[in-house]
């Protein structure tokens, strides 16, 4: 696609294959692990009245929001640094800390964020096995070299729905060499309710190398906004606070932030509705045939390997879905080709999904 003669990007750049977000065109959409409640009503008033400031630059240092945040979270204020989702804190950390030669550590069914942003600053992206469709801690301090600069871990992971013990995680940073960054992608931490498990933020405040990423767009159901943060070491938030855009996050973001960290009626009700209709759904679908992988966030994997002939087609199934206007996501690009991703939503979309599953199975 680059014209002879023409500007050439840096290396690594034309080997990105796009990030391909979730489709929109459905009445049913659970293609992108989108909060099935949608957002608290009370970030919405925010949102709308933040339109009568429209012409004012936000406030750089979000200091409401990251007041709001440790309030909730019981963190350090100063060393939280806010960012347009958590997508822009994980590129920025990785064009800060990596470059050329070096390598962006992270396991095999991963987030796509990670290989991608490697890519872009000419890094190389390396991928550790899995077991179980598991992170495994051996496996990744199998795969650190002296080129290594960062090690990403989503805990639980997107698209697997797995996740490893704080006592895990603890190992993995044990054993990491200390100029390497752990970050810890928690986008589904307030998804969990499991004793053995921490977001992170233990870790944050022990080492100097260890970053917790944390997002708006899943159970507060802001992603349209652009907003997450990200918990980290003085020198880690020094470096992003300087490599950041002066004002990377929108006003109207930072408002509907704080509405929505207040709120913790509805987060819990947002909670209890994940915890429910997922396990609804996942015995409707082992029920029908079909396996699932079983998951702690708001999202599943339905496996079709197994299934007869044709049945055993995952983007036959995704399809039959979309004709139906139900919207889930393929999985080639996670290498989990016979897997669909389905998003927790309403009960009413759920019981539809059941139903599409059932007729594609007996079609
Ligand atoms: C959804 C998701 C994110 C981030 O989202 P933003 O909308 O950019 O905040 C980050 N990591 C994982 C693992 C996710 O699934």
């Amino acid at each position: 696609m680059t014209q002879p003669n023409g500007p050439v990007p840096r290396p690594g750049i034309l080997d990105i294959a796009a990030y391909v977000g979730g489709e929109h065109a459905g009445h049913i959409r659970l293609a992108s692990n989108e909060g099935a409640l949608g957002p608290s009503p009370k970030a919405v008033e925010a949102y709308q009245r933040a339109a009568a400031e429209l012409h004012r630059y936000p406030d750089g240092g979000a200091s409401a929001l990251r007041k709001a945040i440790a309030g909730r979270y019981g963190l350090d204020a100063e060393r939280i640094v806010c960012g347009a989702g958590s997508d822009e804190l994980i590129s920025l950390l990785i064009r800060a800390y990596a470059g050329p030669g070096d390598e962006v550590l992270y396991s095999q069914h991963g987030f796509l964020m990670y290989p991608i942003g490697a890519k872009s600053v000419g890094a190389t992206p390396v991928q550790a096995p899995e077991t179980n469709l598991t992170t495994d801690v051996d496996a990744l301090l199998a795969h650190v070299t002296p080129r290594t600069k960062l090690v990403f871990v989503a805990n639980p992971n997107n698209p697997t729905g797995t996740y490893i013990t704080a006592e895990e995680m603890a190992r993995l940073h044990a054993g990491l060499p200390s100029n390497v960054v752990l970050v810890i992608d928690a986008a589904y931490a307030e998804y969990m309710n499991h004793n053995d498990y921490s977001a992170g933020q233990d870790l944050v405040d022990r080492f100097p190398n260890v970053v917790m990423a944390r997002t708006f767009s899943k159970i507060y159901a802001l992603g349209s906004l652009r907003l997450g943060w990200a918990y980290c070491p003085a020198g880690i938030a020094d470096v992003l606070n300087r490599v950041r855009g002066p004002f990377n996050v929108s006003a109207a973001a930072q408002a509907a932030g704080v509405a929505a960290i207040g709120d913790t009626d509805f987060i819990e009700r947002s909670r209890a509705h994940n915890t429910q209709w997922r396990e609804w759904f996942a015995g409707e679908v082992t029920a029908l045939g079909l396996t699932i992988h079983p998951s702690v966030t708001n999202f599943i994997l339905v496996d079709f390997a197994g299934q007869t002939p044709g049945k055993d087609d995952a983007e036959a199934a995704r399809q039959f879905l979309k004709g139906r206007g139900i919207l889930v996501r393929q999985m080639p690009a996670y290498g989990l080709p016979s897997c669909l991703r389905v998003s927790i939503g309403t009960e009413a979309e759920m019981r539809e999904v059941v139903t599409a599953l059932k007729d594609f199975l007996a079609a």
